[in-house]
């Protein structure tokens, strides 16, 4: 995607030293949904876009199973730069205020993409999105459902429940 020049630019925060590139989301712009994640793994960091993972792929099951097309998603991340404490090194959870470096950027994403919904995955998005879009649907990430047996998590149903109640009023939304 050409959009959005300047993140791919942007240096506010450390991880900037420790990238191989902003990972600024996967789909297109602008998308019914907005869903926004934790931030870039190693294989995002590599191949430059969101969600492309292991945790992607079962997000994208996730979704499907609940009647929610990823293609009619946009997914970006609380921060767009791979957190880490060396280049390319091992994942670590981003820290607060590079969340809050990042917003700017995040903000900018979500004016781009214009959403009728927002999904927050996982705490992060949680804790710094939800007063934000106080309407979005709030769901576990699904790294934290790979790492308790993924589909056959015994957390999956609640998720699968909530999905399912957002992507009705999802769709009632769109239909206005
Ligand atoms: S994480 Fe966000 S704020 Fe930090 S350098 Fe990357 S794009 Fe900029």
């Amino acid at each position: 995607m050409s959009q959005f020049p300047d993140i791919r630019r942007c240096r506010a925060c450390s991880l900037a030293k420790v990238r191989r590139r902003v990972v600024i989301g996967r789909g297109t712009v602008p998308a019914k949904i907005l869903v926004i994640g934790e931030a870039p793994g190693k294989s995002e960091d590599i191949l430059g876009q969101a969600f492309v993972g292991e945790a992607g792929r079962l997000l994208d099951k996730m979704f499907r199973a609940a009647g929610i097309e990823p293609k009619d998603c946009y997914m970006t991340n609380t921060v767009l730069c791979h957190p880490s404490d060396t280049f390319a090194g091992p994942n670590r959870e981003p820290l607060p205020e590079e969340i809050a470096a990042c917003m700017g950027n995040v903000l900018k994403i979500a004016d781009g993409v214009r959403p009728v919904a927002v999904i927050l995955v996982g705490d992060y998005a949680k804790r710094f999105y939800s007063s934000i879009f106080p309407d979005a649907i709030q769901i576990t990430h699904p790294a934290a459902l790979l790492r308790t047996g993924g589909l056959s998590s015994p957390y999956y149903r609640k998720v699968k429940r909530i999905l399912e109640i957002g992507a009705e009023r999802i769709k009632e939304k769109w239909l206005q």
